[in-house]
């Protein structure tokens, strides 16, 4: 975990929020490539989950919302953890997650545990009392509940369907820490999946299966990735089942997502407090039902740690440590880099040519300081899937070097198909198919 924290600040991934003075608790900062990477972890998800599909629509609902929805829900009075302190040192702890008795810090005695609400409050118009209190939202989800008949009047779905949507969540958690693994302002991406009674079992099968290949898809390591159920203690008093899919971060198997069969529990809920019938009418039984729901429920920045955590790898290169993201390309924040031998004035026009073809389609840097192998470590380490040099010969025959990041092998391929090449090894063809005009390369320039 150290190195992926260094390498997070030292490369503007990751900032401690508000750090020139001094920090503030749990709060992060995505930097220049921290906030492309998260992009596009969140691309892909909404790509997966909606845009690949004709069953879900996306929505993006407001962070603050009416304080009865939080009534409904029951936020307000359950979405609390244990909390004590130490009696001598005052640091507070998640009961539950205490292995001991006393304080882990000092050895002092702990207070009996009580209920903390997790959400934060805040007063919405100038007036600051309670009748203004409004909350900074624990969780995306109500936000579609709230909207189900809007949703369906709008779009005309019918079951089963489901309503994704991302964005910020904020949780007054007891205790931190993990880095970005766990904060009090985080990013989210769920969806529900309304669907008849009765067929529930079948679509949360549905959901386990397509949440847990979306990580192996985009290039985690299938022995770091579990599906948990969880106990009969752990659920949630409505739900019907629960699994978290856990990664296993070095500070051993937690969660990345939840996934749970909600049963009816959130529309009944949201029907009964805002009077409003949040049902549903079922053609073929010709009957109004209220669905069933499963919910994935995913961490945007739990996810940007693992795939950071899962890519990252050192090796020996020509006696030298070489230090590497092995990002799958859909998530690499910059997708090729353009590097000329030198500052040379006779490859400068060249260089700027190609890097300015290969930016139209896709999200490329231009590097022309310090040793071209340098140039290769830095792109190396925030996981650039290709480099393109240009050297003196370029300028003869049209031809460019390609370098691949993992194999480190290397390409020669006309400047006039080299965006078409970035392009479709980017979505996946082998290194090793060359356009028509390309050699492979076997000088070894690492
Ligand atoms: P935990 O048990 O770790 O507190 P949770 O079960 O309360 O998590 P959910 O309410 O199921 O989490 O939220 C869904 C997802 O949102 C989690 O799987 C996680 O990826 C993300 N998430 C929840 N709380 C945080 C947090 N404080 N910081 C970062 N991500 C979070």
């Amino acid at each position: 975990m150290e190195k992926i924290v260094s390498l997070c600040k030292r490369r503007g991934f990751v900032f401690q929020s508000s750090e020139i003075y001094g920090g503030l608790g749990s709060c992060w900062d995505y930097g220049p490539l921290g906030v492309e990477l998260k992009r596009n972890v969140k691309d892909a998800w909404w790509r997966a989950m909606v845009h690949e599909r004709d069953d879900v629509v996306g929505l993006d609902t407001a962070i603050l919302m009416h304080p009865q929805v939080w009534l409904a829900s029951g936020h307000v009075g359950q979405f609390a953890d244990p909390l004590v302190e130490c009696k001598s040192c005052h640091t507070r702890f998640r009961a539950d997650q205490l292995q001991e008795s006393r304080c882990p810090d000092c050895g002092g005695d702990l207070t009996e545990p009580r209920m903390f609400n997790l959400m934060f409050k805040t007063f919405m118009g100038p007036v600051a009392d309670e009748a203004a209190v409004v909350y900074l939202r624990p969780e995306t989800a109500q936000g579609i509940f709230v909207n189900f008949q809007n949703v369906l009047a709008t779009t005309r779905k019918k079951l089963p369907f489901g309503i994704a949507q991302m964005g910020k969540s904020f949780r007054n958690e007891i205790t931190t820490g993990n880095f970005i693994f766990r904060s009090r302002e985080f990013e989210q991406m769920e969806m529900e999946y309304f669907v008849k009674p009765g067929t529930d079992d079948h679509w949360f099968q549905h959901w386990l299966d397509q949440r847990f290949n979306w990580y192996i898809n985009l290039g985690v390591k299938k022995e770091n990735l579990r599906l948990r159920p969880h106990g009969k203690e752990e659920l949630a008093h409505y739900a019907k089942g629960c699994y978290d899919v856990e990664y296993l971060f070095p500070m051993g198997w937690s969660e990345l997502e939840g996934i749970a069969n909600r049963g009816d529990y959130d529309l009944v809920q949201h029907a009964k407090h805002s009077g409003k019938d949040l049902s549903y009418f079922d053609e073929e039984a010709s009957q109004r039902i209220v669905p069933n729901v499963i919910e994935p429920s995913a961490g945007v920045d739990r996810s940007v740690l693992a795939f950071l955590l899962d890519a990252y790898d050192e090796e020996t290169v020509e006696k030298e440590k070489r230090v590497l993201l092995r990002l799958h390309p859909l998530l690499a924040p910059i997708k090729v880099a353009v590097l000329p031998l030198s500052r040379n004035e006779k490859l400068i026009p060249m260089a700027a040519d190609v890097f300015k073809a290969l930016r139209r389609g896709s999200v490329a840097q231009y590097d022309d300081s310090q040793s071209i192998g340098r140039r290769y470590r830095r792109q190396d380490e925030i996981g650039t899937p290709y480099c393109v040099t240009i050297d003196f010969q370029s300028i003869e025959d049209h031809q460019v070097t390609v370098r691949d990041r993992d194999s480190l092998k290397q390409i020669r391929v006309p400047a006039a198909a080299l965006a078409e090449t970035i392009s479709s090894k980017l979505a996946g063809e082998p290194f090793d198919v060359l356009p028509p005009g390309g050699t492979k390369w076997l000088g070894f320039d690492t």
